[in-house]
């Protein structure tokens, strides 16, 4: 309970991991000695905040995800469930089995960033009682510009303005309910949670992410992320 609500949170671990190059998929890779899903779930384990944990597994690896909570003993696991086509089909087929308990806050996260910290967990969580939404963001290093469709410059953004964003994401429940509702009702998939919240002309609440809170997506990433934990 964080300030005395309830927090579930929904990890997607439903991707094919087809840019890591398949099998097994990547949140089952190794990282020095301990498979990314189990990191990635040890952190909510091991919060004050969260009270539930609703796991969104492929098809074929059901039981080796139930297999992880099982060995290691992650009670706050109440729940294995299959994924969908898209990362957004299997948030929303988690969003259906939360209803069922009773939480006022629903923190969204990928199960292949596994480097987050209970500081990140508990600041996010704040920011969304305070404001209905939040996320996490660091700010890009590189120059960003805009291109047409050939390959062209067309604009250079103004850098201050732009966040690169993260998951964990936060939202007061009832928030999130009808962001989703309204986006699957009309077919819309966007590139993260909050956008479908931004859809609903609400505030999304940015809050300090952190540069090692690396989405782990291809064989390079796999390297920095044996590099980074090694050092945290
Ligand atoms: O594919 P991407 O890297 O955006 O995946 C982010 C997270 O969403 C991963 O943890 C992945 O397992 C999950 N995912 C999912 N269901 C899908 C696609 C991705 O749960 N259909």
């Amino acid at each position: 309970m964080f300030q005395g609500k309830t927090v579930g949170v929904i990890v997607p671990a439903a991707g094919t991991g087809s840019r890591m190059g398949g099998v097994p998929a990547k949140q089952f890779l190794d990282l020095n000695g301990k498979s990314i899903l189990l990191r990635t779930l040890e952190h909510f384990q091991r919060s004050d905040v969260i009270d539930l944990v609703v796991v969104i597994a492929g098809e074929s690896e059901m039981d080796a995800t139930r297999g992880i909570v099982s060995t290691y003993g992650l009670s706050k696991v109440v729940t294995v469930t299959r994924g969908g086509v898209e990362r957004q089909d299997s948030v929303w087929n988690g969003l259906q089995l939360i209803t069922k308990h009773t939480v006022d806050i629903v923190m969204i996260h990928d199960a292949v960033r596994p480097f987050i910290s209970q500081d990140l967990i508990e600041s996010v969580i704040a920011a969304a009682v305070k404001h209905g939404a939040a996320v996490p963001a660091v700010s890009p290093k590189d120059t960003i510009k805009l291109t047409n469709g050939e390959l062209f410059v067309q604009s250079t953004l103004e850098r201050n303005h732009l966040w690169i964003i993260q998951t964990p994401q936060a939202f007061q429940f009832p928030l999130l309910r009808q962001a989703f509702e309204k986006a699957q009702a009309e077919n819309f998939y966007g590139t993260d949670d909050a956008s479908l919240v931004e859809r609903l002309g609400k505030k999304v609440k940015i809050v300090p992410g952190s540069y090692d809170n690396i989405k782990i997506t291809t064989p390079e990433d796999l390297e920095l992320a044996e590099l980074i934990a090694k050092r945290i």
